[in-house]
């Protein structure tokens, strides 16, 4: 295993793509040819990003806080005396072990209370995108908006589908990173590998109902919807770990940023 010195990931890719796309200055195939080192530097002129990371004796609460104060979707476990990454934490894996072995012991009684009670979630302002837009304005929407999955809604408001940022690498694995002009509905019929799917919840369903659906269909997001599938809001681990594990201990990452 080797030392690391940064990471890279589908954020990074969308925002080169988003960056070069319309650039008159590189042809988009070019970017095959760019070596990581060439992204490093460009990406230094405008990010003062330093890789944020834990050792293996902070807490999982400690990892938490990093991850939502930080609002990164990975963070690395590293040895402080090799510098060797050991593993690769993720908001996924954390609730996944909260939720197995949360089970025994106390559960909290708000997890009972419905979520459009506890308004745990996102519930304005959600950043959605039109089956009809393209691929390039639904990066745009990820640039700018820095959320980490779109509901993809039809002419009625209704969600048909989601994209998430990960959906962009099939972009790269298809090479159509230079046909970002398709439609969303043609991306996301063409998507070839596992996709996450989208999956709803309801304003009266409980917490627990919630948290018992994302854990076990193993996605990060789901999409609150009204009775006639028009989005509401977004519920994602990071807004249910800032519920379980942050609010209790009255930390609130949202601010502190
Ligand atoms: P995530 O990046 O999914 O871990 O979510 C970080 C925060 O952004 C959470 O509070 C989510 O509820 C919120 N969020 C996620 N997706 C969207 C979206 N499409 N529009 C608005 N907020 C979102």
């Amino acid at each position: 295993m080797s030392v690391c010195s940064g990471m890279l990931t589908i954020t990074d890719f969308i925002n080169i793509l988003h960056r070069y796309y319309k650039s008159p200055l590189v042809q988009i195939y070019e970017l095959e040819e760019h070596k990581i080192e060439t992204w490093r530097e460009i990406y230094l002129q405008y990010a003062h990003n330093r890789l944020i990371s834990i050792t293996p004796d902070c807490s999982l609460f400690d990892a938490i806080y990093s991850l939502l104060k930080n609002k990164i979707h990975r963070l690395p476990v590293i040895d402080p005396v090799s510098g060797n990454v050991l593993h690769i934490l993720t908001h996924k894996r954390i609730l996944k072990f909260l939720y197995i072995f949360g089970s025994t012991i106390p559960k909290p009684r708000f997890l009972q209370r419905q979520i459009g009670e506890v308004r745990i979630g996102t519930f304005r302002q959600v950043a959605t995108v039109q089956e009809s837009a393209s691929v390039y304005d639904a990066l745009s929407i990820f640039v700018e908006r820095r959320v980490s999955a779109l509901p993809v809604v039809n002419e009625e408001g209704k969600v048909v589908a989601l994209y998430s940022r990960f959906d962009v690498i099939n972009l790269a694995a298809q090479k159509n990173y230079n046909n970002l002009n398709m439609t969303m509905r043609e991306a996301i019929a063409s998507r070839a590998c596992w996709v996450e799917g989208v999956i709803k919840c309801y304003l009266h369903e409980t917490l627990d109902t919630i948290i018992e659906r994302i854990a076990k269909a193993e996605v990060h997001r789901l999409v609150l919807v009204d009775n006639d599938d028009v989005v509401r809001g977004i519920v994602s681990l990071s807004d249910l770990l800032q519920a379980l594990v942050l609010s209790p201990a009255d930390i609130c990452s949202r601010s502190s940023l």
